[in-house]
């Protein structure tokens, strides 16, 4: 049973005498490819003990029976070459010629895809990447030719083995081959895992057909006797076949379709082979005219063919036994294409032509299918035209073994967006098979890529906008910079116009809930983050913002002479601040500070709202610590102001000479950034800024928080500092805000 070396080299023998009757052209180069595989393998054996050289070669037979051409033969012959054996691509190359190494390389590649378990999705497109690595169909038909003889003698294998390689057969190579049309292949495969995945229902299966069969054995014999008979008395010249529906389709319309074996109506089938077109439709007649037709049973793949180029007329009629069979007529041609499918449509090269004709071919093939997209299902159309046009696509791996379809030339960048858009913005390098690979590497099928992310990072660069290829990941890096640019901008816009308003005497404090719907329409934003945002971008000036918000107010009565007390949530961080008669500025004094009424008086200035000169400020009569100065904006102030210490405040207002310098209060927000603080400090002694402290904590969402305690003279010179600061990359927000002890 087992093949000896001289079986395998007998079995060759009368292959070649059959490949040379169609091909005698190429009969040496293959007997040279089969003798080099040999050669190779020598020594080498399979599981069941033979001698390796007899897989490749009956790879081979397979190969030829499916009509593919020379070098898919000898590619066939020397597919394990490369992978088992020592010889290299450049050996196969310079021995057989480029068209060959490549197939067997394409082949090896194929080879090495790991399988593992997947969802539809994945597995559709875990599919479409067997296509698209092999970029030459012929490395497919040839793989699947290599699978066949595997699953053929899979009995050798272990059994955890066998099923893992039947569940790959079921879910990648059989939709394969039915995608590619070769039902033949396709029908063997599944029937063979089957038989490995569930053996007592291939069983059950394979015993009821016998069982029929014996009940039965007149009855295909009889049906074809009276077509045959019908045909030949009507002058067409037919050949005739009887087949029992293989075991895997029977399967699935009992366990999927619920069927019973009486509900099977096309498990007995008579096929008639004609030469034309004309004498499948003159058949069809005929076997209408001896057997009663089954309504809704008809199906004309002629005109309207299945997307897989399938071409034929079913129908199911009722035999004189009362029992249902299926009718298939077809041409030859649709015959092979049938069985074959896109391996039909590889006509054989001359030699000459070359790689064009087949390029040609392969147009052909996709031209073909576009004619006959009407009425067929529109995803599988689809998906069958993608063989031709895999070369815009790319397949590559998660390190978790998921598959992510990219166009063609996509680089990490858009992989890592594909997966999300967290994970590209926080990208900061990416490996390919383990290795660092630069931004802008270009993805291949097979690829496993590993994006390597980090926290500390501040996003994506502008620069990727010219690397990415797709839509998608460009879209997710300009949104990025959108909403980073936004949060710098509301926080500048807010300054500017607060700023703005105080200036025009206007207190941002009755911007309350109940009148901003109207104001923000009056300026046509629908909130004041969007308001910020203009003017931070320079959509609006903050004055225009300012003035209409005034208007406003103004004819909605906000603003008397004396502003009313608001009874809503200020929406901004201020109060009104008692109402007491104003008196113009004295002398110099120690403190800077002139406090109403009273002459060298202590002054101390909080440490919760720091004031410097240029500040609205007021004064608050302390128990035996003189008058503390607030900023009149001071969340303290607004305290106080509601509790019963109302009397205590008391005016006071900057000397026209005050202090050279001011202690006060920054805080930074920017993103968490390596090298942040000495950019800050940088800045500050650029600026010539006395810093008194300067601390800095993390933040959780991603954030640092820098606290700064400076000296400086005055308002402007603060907002200079402030100015300055807020250009740092990265940076947020600067705060004005006191200081600890
Ligand atoms: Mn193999």
């Amino acid at each position: 049973m087992a093949m000896t070396i001289e079986d395998v080299n007998a079995r060759f023998e009368s292959f070649i005498a059959r490949f040379s009757q169609a091909h005698p052209q190429d009969a040496d180069r293959v007997r040279k490819a089969y003798e080099y595989a040999r050669d190779a393998h020598e020594g080498l054996v399979r599981l069941s003990g033979e001698p390796y050289i007899m897989h490749p070669q009956a790879v081979a037979e397979i190969v030829f029976e499916m009509g593919l051409d020379a070098e898919s033969v000898m590619a066939a012959l020397l597919h394990d070459v490369i992978e088992d054996t020592p010889h290299s691509y450049a050996e196969i190359e310079r021995e057989f010629g480029a068209d060959v190494a490549q197939l067997v390389e394409g082949v090896t590649k194929l080879t090495r895809t790991k399988y593992t378990y997947k969802e539809d999705e994945q597995m559709e497109n875990l599919r479409k990447m067997f296509l698209a690595m092999a970029k030459d169909i012929r490395v497919i038909l040839v793989k699947i030719a290599d699978r066949l003889h595997n699953m053929r003698t899979s009995g050798a294998w272990s059994e955890p083995k066998r099923r893992e390689k039947a569940l790959e057969t079921m879910e990648i190579y059989a939709p394969l081959a039915h995608r590619l049309g070769i039902s033949k292949i396709k029908w063997e495969l599944e029937d063979i895992a089957l038989q490995c995945l569930d053996p007592i229902g291939y069983k059950e299966i394979t015993d009821e057909l016998e069982k029929r069969e014996k009940n039965y054995s007149h009855f295909l014999e009889n049906i074809t006797t009276q077509i045959r008979e019908e045909l030949e008395a009507n002058g067409i010249k037919a050949e005739l076949q009887a087949r029992v529906k293989h075991v895997y389709s029977i399967y699935r319309k009992m366990y999927n379709q619920h069927k019973s074996w009486d509900e099977i109506y096309d498990l007995y089938a008579v096929r008639i082979i004609v030469d034309d077109i004309a004498d499948c439709y003159n058949a069809l007649g005929q076997v209408h005219y001896i057997y009663k037709p089954m309504p809704g049973r008809f199906k004309d793949y002629i005109s309207t063919p299945k997307p897989n180029m399938y071409r034929s007329l079913h129908t199911t009629v009722i035999g004189r036994e009362g029992v249902p069979f299926e009718v298939q007529i077809r041409t030859w041609e649709m015959h092979h294409t049938a069985e074959y499918g896109i391996a039909a449509h590889w006509k054989y090269k001359d030699g000459v032509s070359e790689n064009k004709e087949s390029f040609n071919q392969k147009l052909e093939w996709v031209r073909s299918l576009l004619e006959t997209q009407e009425d067929t299902d529109s995803d599988e159309f689809l998906s069958t035209l993608k063989i031709d046009m895999f070369a815009d696509e790319v397949f590559v791996f998660t390190p978790q073994g998921d598959v992510i379809s990219l166009p063609a030339g996509a680089t990490p960048i858009d992989f890592a967006y594909a997966i999300h858009s967290a994970v590209g913005n926080r990208m900061v390098g990416a490996k390919v098979g383990g290795r660092i690979v630069g931004y802008d590497y270009e993805l291949k099928s097979g690829d496993i890529v590993e994006v390597i992310t980090s926290k500390n990072t501040h996003g994506p660069s502008r620069g990727w906008l010219d690397i990415a290829k797709t839509s998608e990941a460009r879209n997710k890096i300009r949104q990025w910079f959108k909403k980073m640019a936004r949060e710098e901008n509301i926080a500048e816009g807010r300054a500017r116009f607060e700023e703005q308003l105080k200036k025009m005497g206007v207190d941002s404090a009755l911007l309350t809930e109940d009148v901003l719907p109207q104001v923000l329409k009056r300026v046509s934003f629908g909130t004041l983050d969007e308001l910020y945002a203009a003017i931070g971008y320079g959509g609006i000036t903050s004055m225009r913002a300012a003035n209409r918000v005034r208007d406003e107010l103004k004819r909605m009565g906000k603003l008397g002479e004396k502003p009313q007390q608001s009874t809503a949530i200020p929406i901004v961080d201020t109060v009104e601040t008692p109402a007491l008669p104003n008196k113009k500025p004295a002398k110099r004094t120690e403190s800077g500070v002139v406090v109403e009424g009273v002459d060298n008086c202590l002054v101390k200035f909080s440490r919760c709202c720091t004031p410097v000169p240029g500040d609205d400020i007021i004064g608050f009569v302390t128990r035996g610590y003189g008058v503390s100065v607030h900023r009149k904006d001071c969340q303290n102030v607004k305290a106080l102001a509601s509790s019963n210490e109302q009397g205590r405040w008391i005016n006071v207002s900057w000397a026209e000479e005050p202090k050279d310098k001011y202690v006060t209060g920054l805080e930074i927000s920017a993103r968490d950034r390596q090298n942040l603080v000495v950019d800050v400090m940088t800045a500050l002694t650029s600026l010539k800024v006395t810093v008194n402290s300067v601390s800095a904590k993390i933040l959780n969402d991603g954030y640092d928080a820098v606290s700064l305690v400076i000296e400086i003279a005055d308002i402007g010179e603060l907002k200079a500092i402030v100015a300055n600061l807020s250009k740092i990359q990265g940076v947020v927000n600067v705060t004005r805000k006191g200081y600890e002890g």
